[in-house]
């Protein structure tokens, strides 16, 4: 692939003024392919064809049933083509190849067939009263902009595009321009499977003034869903008060892993482990402040730190790898800037703490996993999100000190805790300040499930019936009935 367009009303086109941009690949840099570089005329060229599109297209008015036909023969054509959009995801993002293809491009037809399903099987109330009968109906909102981030490219757009779709709506969709290939993939196979043209509209390039400013601005656009840091989510969200179009907002974290002296470490560590180092930290859930009772200390990092250390970092095409590079040199140079800045605040690295610059690796952007001791909660290296393949490891004595901790973040993303007393777990989810807590366990998801953050983590919830309440427009209706 050398050149990606975009996806405008079932044309493919590039930008107006013609300009664009090149996605590179992590591991060694080179180029992958130019990509059509979204002016604002081209966000407002999408929002009108998907206006079209659910204004006089027959898609909102097809029964559920239809649509869910649709959407599972997209899930089909993902399915058939699950390596090359994993090679596709592990070269854009340098995701690890296992995670591509076993992880995240499953994910994305899950997504289609879950909502698919969901909105077909869903119940809807009604209130017989007498000679009054009220129902509600569930018509979709209209126009949805989905902006998704780079750490789970085709994963994280379609947990935005399989509910809005599903429940009516047309939508475009702007990738995040760091990887913007499985994106386009994705949209050409879904045209394939059946997809009316202007459903799905896809335009490549950045936020703020350029295409995405429209996307939030236009008064034409009836629910915006964002995935991102939490800084771009304030810019969204100020843009979109002036319309008071509704937002659903998914971002940062910096969430608490607490580790107990009761747990079972044979579970404990390998989570622990995976919760901060898989994606290489670059991971909205990840565990990344490690909170230990201070009794177990020693023992348990002596044990984290032997694990971390034995993880390979290299090449994400190769499957023995654990880690693969970060998503760019600006990236990794705010990674390591963290890592400095923890120093400097008393912090001590205990492994890692170096970019990795030897000859298979130099032309990449890899940063080994690293650990840092001797911090407080109140370090910006243990408060802010740093986002990369970094743990900050904080020691506690008591349940109520580690619930303080955790509590005391302007995060509220997620929260994992290790423990045999359950009696302990079921007290400590009921005070987390957190929209997900997982009790010896992490990273599972029933798409059930609301999903969603406190405070600078975000706004709103999605996933099964909080997804319905977000793209649709909730309507009662009442009948009185003669006799
Ligand atoms: P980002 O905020 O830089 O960009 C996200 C998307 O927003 C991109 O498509 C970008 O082009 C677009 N954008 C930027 N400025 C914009 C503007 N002014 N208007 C409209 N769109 C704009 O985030 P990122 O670096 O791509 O992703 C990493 C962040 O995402 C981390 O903070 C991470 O925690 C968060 N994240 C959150 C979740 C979650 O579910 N809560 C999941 C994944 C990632």
């Amino acid at each position: 692939m050398t050149e990606v367009l975009h996806l405008i009303g079932g044309e493919w086109r590039p930008a107006f003024d013609g300009a664009t941009f090149e996605t590179r690949d992590p591991h060694d840099n080179s180029l992958l392919a130019t990509v059509a570089r979204g002016t604002a005329e081209d966000g407002v060229a999408a929002i009108s064809a998907a206006r079209h599109a659910f204004d006089e297209g027959p898609w909102p008015r097809l029964s559920p049933k239809e649509r869910a036909k649709i959407l599972h023969a997209v899930a089909d054509k993902v399915d058939e083509h699950r390596e090359e959009l994993a090679l596709l995801e592990t070269r854009d993002g340098g995701k690890g190849i296992n995670q591509s293809l076993h992880a995240e491009i499953p994910r994305v037809a899950h997504n289609l067939r879950f909502f698919a399903d969901y909105v077909s099987m869903a119940a809807n109330e009604a209130y017989p009263d007498g000679d009054l009968l009220s129902y509600v109906l569930y018509p979709p909102a209209g126009v949805v902009s989905a902006i998704s981030p780079w750490n789970a490219p085709l994963m994280l757009a379609t947990w935005k595009i399989a509910p809005a779709l599903a429940f009516g709506n047309t939508a475009i969709l702007k990738p995040a321009p760091q990887t913007p290939l499985t994106a386009h993939r994705f949209a050409e196979l879904a045209l394939e499977a059946g997809l009316p043209e202007g459903v799905l509209n896809v335009v490549h390039g950045f936020g703020g003034e350029a295409v995405a400013g429209p996307l939030t601005s236009d008064p034409r656009v009836d629910r915006i869903t964002f995935t991102g840091s939490s800084a771009t989510g304030v810019r969204i969200l100020q843009s979109a008060a002036v319309n008071h179009t509704p937002v659903s907002a998914e971002m940062g974290g910096k969430s608490a892993n607490i580790v107990f002296a009761d747990a079972d470490l044979d579970v404990a560590v390998p989570m622990s482990i995976r919760a901060i180092f898989a994606g290489n930290g670059q991971v909205c859930l990840a565990g990344s402040r490690l909170l230990v009772q201070n009794s177990i200390m020693d023992e348990f990092l002596e044990r984290f730190v032997a694990e971390a250390e034995k993880l390979a970092v290299g090449d994400p095409k190769d499957a023995s790898n654990f880690l693969g590079p970060l998503i760019e040199q600006r990236h990794l140079e705010k990674v390591h800037s963290y890592v400095e800045l923890a120093q400097e605040e008393g912090g001590k690295v205990v492994t890692g703490g170096e970019r990795l610059t030897d000859a298979a690796r130099a032309q990449g952007f890899y940063y080994p996993p690293t650990i840092i001791t001797g911090l407080t909660n109140s370090a910006r290296a243990a408060r802010e999100e740093i986002f990369g393949p970094v743990e900050t490891v904080l020691g506690f004595d008591t349940e109520e000190e580690a619930l303080r901790i955790a509590n005391d973040s302007p995060y509220g993303l997620a929260g994992m805790l290790f423990t045999e007393n359950l009696n302990r777990a079921h007290r400590m989810a009921a005070r987390w300040r957190a929209g997900t807590v997982w009790i010896n366990t992490f990273f599972e998801r029933d798409l059930r499930l609301p999903f969603g953050g406190e405070g600078s983590s975000g706004l709103g919830r999605e996933g099964g019936q909080y997804s319905r309440d977000f793209f649709t427009e909730p309507r009662a209706v009442t009948i009185r009935l003669r006799g």
